[in-house]
């Protein structure tokens, strides 16, 4: 089995943390007797100092065609002028669209032994064990019409939330077979009290669910699961909701581990390369030191191998391993501990076992 992956290091601790999972992705794939080809590309403030955009068509072009893409983070206060025409972040949204990848997915599960990392009370962290699925291509992010009007010497500004049908689907559809995987229960976030797309976000997932008897479903409003999120977190299993509200909901549901340099990402569409990354960024006040905590990173290819690849056995080894790693006791300087990202990665190797 041979399969070509694309990564994308990108800026800040980026090529640090990827530079790491590589080594890990190599090892696990190859214990399950498959072999992986790199190509490394550069995306964010990296190609927009070298080519003058932060993604070119060659770059785009090279993760459509790939089996999985791995990326790090991008930006940093080089690129961080709010009135420059071009910006890193401008490089990931474009992969976003170009690979059609319109679901983002956030598993959210805290080690037992990093639970006092948490801000939250640890016995409302026992059991946490979530994933959110954020639909990442339409909504609010994307609809037209968009823009700034003066009338009447009165400046306006506009935002469009749309959706058709066929987008809410999807998204949908993809949280209820991860549920059949999980605890079967989905809870579909919206806003159905006022807003229309809500109300069509409902109507679908309400059809969806009809496909998947054996699934509970949870309409809930995207206030009381803010609120749900923080005062009783294990009772959520997955949790599907708009591109904004998602947006939101992901940044909350990850601090409640209190260690961002651990949770993975992924972004899927229907079929195709999925993009694979941590959910932190690029940490410009760590980079260059070799300390970042490479963690996110791996579980990321653990993610990459399970959705993208079909290697569900090569994902657990990392998966497991990383728990191993962090049951007995290892902790990068984020966490507390002393190891660098290489050791830390050493270590993980080490537990891969064969
Ligand atoms: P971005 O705008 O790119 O999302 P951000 O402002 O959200 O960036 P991060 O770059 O994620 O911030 O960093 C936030 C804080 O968390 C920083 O202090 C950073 O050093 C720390 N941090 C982020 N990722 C890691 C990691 N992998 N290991 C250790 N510390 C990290
Ligand atoms: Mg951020």
């Amino acid at each position: 089995m041979d399969f070509n992956i694309v990564l994308l290091p990108g800026d800040g601790i980026g090529p640090e943390v990827v530079g790491q999972a590589v080594r890990v992705l190599t090892a696990a794939a190859q214990a399950e007797g498959a072999n992986l080809n790199f190509n490394e590309q550069l995306i964010g403030g990296c190609s927009i100092d070298k080519f003058g955009t932060a993604l070119t068509d060659e770059t785009l072009a090279a993760c459509q065609a790939a089996d999985a893409v791995l990326l790090g983070a991008v930006g940093g206060p080089k690129w961080d002028d709010p009135q420059a025409k071009v910006r890193p972040e401008q490089g990931l949204l474009g992969l976003r669209k170009g690979m059609a990848v319109f679901a983002n997915l956030r598993p959210v599960r805290v080690h037992p032994d990093l639970i006092s990392a948490s801000p939250l009370k640890p016995e409302r962290l026992a059991g946490v064990d979530m994933i959110v699925v954020r639909e990442l291509t339409g909504g609010l992010y994307f609809g037209q019409p968009k823009g700034r009007e003066v009338v009447d010497g009165i400046e306006r500004a506009v935002d469009t939330l749309v959706y058709n049908e066929e987008e809410i689907r999807r998204v949908v559809r993809m949280a209820f077979k991860l549920a059949e995987q999980r605890r079967k229960k989905v809870t579909s976030v919206d806003k159905a009290n006022v807003l229309e797309s809500s109300r069509l976000w409902r109507k679908v997932t309400a059809e969806v669910a009809a496909e998947f008897p054996e699934i509970e479903l949870e309409n809930m409003l995207v206030d009381t699961a803010a609120m749900r999120l923080v005062a009783s977190p294990a009772n959520l299993d997955v949790l599907v909701t708009e591109n904004m509200f998602g947006d939101i909901l992901t940044d909350e549901a990850s601090v409640l581990t209190g260690s961002m340099g651990m949770l993975p990402s992924a972004s899927l569409g229907a079929d195709g390369a999925g993009l694979f990354e941590p959910i932190h960024g690029s940490a410009p006040d760590i980079a260059g030191k070799g300390i970042a905590n490479p963690l996110g990173t791996i579980l990321s290819t653990a993610l990459l191998l399970r959705y993208s690849l079909k290697l569900p056995k090569a994902a657990a080894r990392i998966e497991q391993a990383v728990d191993q790693a962090i049951s007995d006791g290892l902790r990068t300087v984020d966490l507390g501990g002393k190891l660098t990202s290489q050791q830390m990665t050493d270590e993980v190797i080490a537990r891969l076992g064969s």
